[in-house]
C-alpha cells in the first residue's frame, strides 16, 4: 500500500478529481469537507500527508495548519496547501501557518500526482521515514 493521504477540501469537484488521480496511483485517500472534521480524523488516520484547501468554511486552512502544528501527535505530518490563491503573500501565509509546500488550483491532472510525490519524497529525505 502506498501512502495514506487525507484531503481536507470543501469543493466536491476538486475533491473527486484529487481522489481520482491519487487512487489511480494506488494511494489510500480519505476526505474531510471541513477543517474541524479533518482535525478530528487526522489523529485516527495518522496520514502520511495532508492536502489542505485554504478556503474552507468556518475554520480556514491557515487555522487548520496551525492546529495541526500545535498537536504533538500531528505536528510531523507533511501538509501541502492546495488553493486557488495565486498571490505570493498567500503562499507565504500558508507556509507560515505550517504548510510544508504549496500546489495551485486549478489542479493540473498531468502534474498533480507527480507534484505530490515530489513533495512526499522531499519529506521522506528530511525525516528518514514517512
Ligand atoms: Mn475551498
Amino acid at each position: 500500500m502506498k501512502a495514506r493521504i487525507l484531503i481536507i477540501e470543501d469543493n466536491p469537484e476538486n475533491f473527486y478529481l484529487m481522489r481520482y488521480l491519487l487512487e489511480s496511483y494506488e494511494y489510500e485517500v480519505h476526505g474531510a469537507e471541513t477543517g474541524l472534521s479533518g482535525l478530528e480524523m487526522a489523529p485516527r488516520l495518522l496520514p502520511d500527508c495532508i492536502l489542505l484547501d485554504i478556503q474552507l468554511p468556518e475554520m480556514d486552512g491557515y487555522e487548520v495548519a496551525r492546529s495541526l502544528r500545535a498537536n504533538r501527535l500531528l505536528d510531523h505530518i507533511p501538509i501541502i496547501a492546495v488553493t486557488s490563491y495565486a498571490m505570493q503573500g498567500d503562499k507565504e501565509r500558508a507556509l507560515a501557518s505550517g504548510a510544508n509546500a504549496y500546489i495551485e488550483k486549478p489542479i493540473n491532472p498531468e502534474r498533480f500526482v507527480g507534484d505530490v510525490e515530489h513533495y512526499i519524497g522531499i519529506f521522506k529525505e528530511k525525516r528518514g521515514t514517512l
